[in-house]
């Protein structure tokens, strides 16, 4: 933690100078890539985020809604390795505090087939579960906090796991030794000074990865009409939280649009990589991305 600047002196910098310094800090931190597999889309989140877009995926693609077989999961893990993705993220809708069996059998078959990192994301789970995941070969997981403004927090996510049961989680997974990735969603009017405090709470954590994700509006979801975080805006909070937490990766989320047009700016160093999905789960190749910046 720097604690030589405070987040509130970094938020006031000017953009030359912010940004400037977050590459500038940060340059030693490798540059390397993550992308997403998924153990299972369906979640049971009642009621449904206001913001997901996963809802949105599952109203245009039939593909997007039931548990992935093993083998798809090695055939897109296969593809994902020979892309130099470093980092293969396992997520799942949330499916209740207790982890069905099948998550640890296809984290094993990634970890025993491949030479990469293994992170989890499936909201709140239980210790069991963290363990579970952890002998199966899971390196770490990502446990966001989504938002430490519990108004705002049950206003995009009224149903499903709480903010205590996320802090919870945290715990455990820092407990049982595994990497932890954290951070929020930035939009949703979230004040400055929640910013602040999210930042100070992360610094207390023994993190591994901070990401912080731009709230961007989806149709078919009940934010559709909510208008997304300024992307500039976004990408100065990124940068100064990169400033903050030196030593920590910074993870980018959005592969295109506006938020990716900033990312380079702010000092993050790991990427996001997505395999183009087509129908049946297959994918090829060529892939949606941000270039990696050179190391260093
Ligand atoms: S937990 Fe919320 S954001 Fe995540 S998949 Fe379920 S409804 Fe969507």
């Amino acid at each position: 933690m720097n604690t030589t600047t405070s987040v509130a002196e970094l938020l006031a910098l000017g953009d030359e100078e912010l940004f400037a310094r977050a590459q500038a800090d940060r340059a030693d931190l490798p540059q390397f890539t993550w992308s997403p597999n998924l153990i299972n889309p369906a979640c049971r989140t009642d009621p449904r985020c206001e913001h997901c877009k996963w809802e949105c995926f599952k109203t245009e693609q039939q593909m997007f809604e039931a548990r992935r077989p093993i083998d798809q999961i090695l055939a897109q893990a296969e593809v994902q390795v020979s892309m130099g993705v470093k980092r293969i993220l396992m997520p799942s809708g949330w499916l209740g505090y207790h982890l069905p069996s099948y998550f640890f059998a296809s984290v094993r078959a990634v970890k025993e087939r491949f030479d990469v990192e293994v992170f989890g994301l499936s909201g709140a789970i239980d210790r069991e579960s963290l363990a579970g995941l952890k002998d199966a070969g899971m390196g770490g997981y990502w446990c966001g906090l989504e938002s430490i403004n519990e108004e705002i927090y049950r206003r995009f996510r009224p149903g499903g796991d709480t903010l205590a049961d996320r802090l919870e989680t945290i715990a455990n997974v820092q407990d049982l030794g595994l990497k932890l990735q954290s951070g929020f969603v930035l939009g949703f009017g979230l004040p400055e000074a929640d910013v602040i405090a999210s930042l100070e709470l992360l610094a207390g954590m023994e993190l591994n990865s901070l990401v912080i994700q731009p709230f961007i509006p989806f149709p078919h979801t009940g934010m559709a009409a909510e208008d997304p975080v300024n992307p500039h805006y976004w990408a100065r909070v990124v940068a100064a939280a990169g400033i903050y937490l030196p030593k920590v990766n910074v993870i980018i989320t959005e592969a295109d649009g506006p938020h990716a047009n900033f990312a380079t700016l702010t000092g993050a160093n790991v990427w996001p990589t997505f395999p183009k999905l087509f129908a049946g789960g297959n994918q090829q190749p060529e892939s949606t991305g941000l270039t990696l910046p050179k190391a260093g």
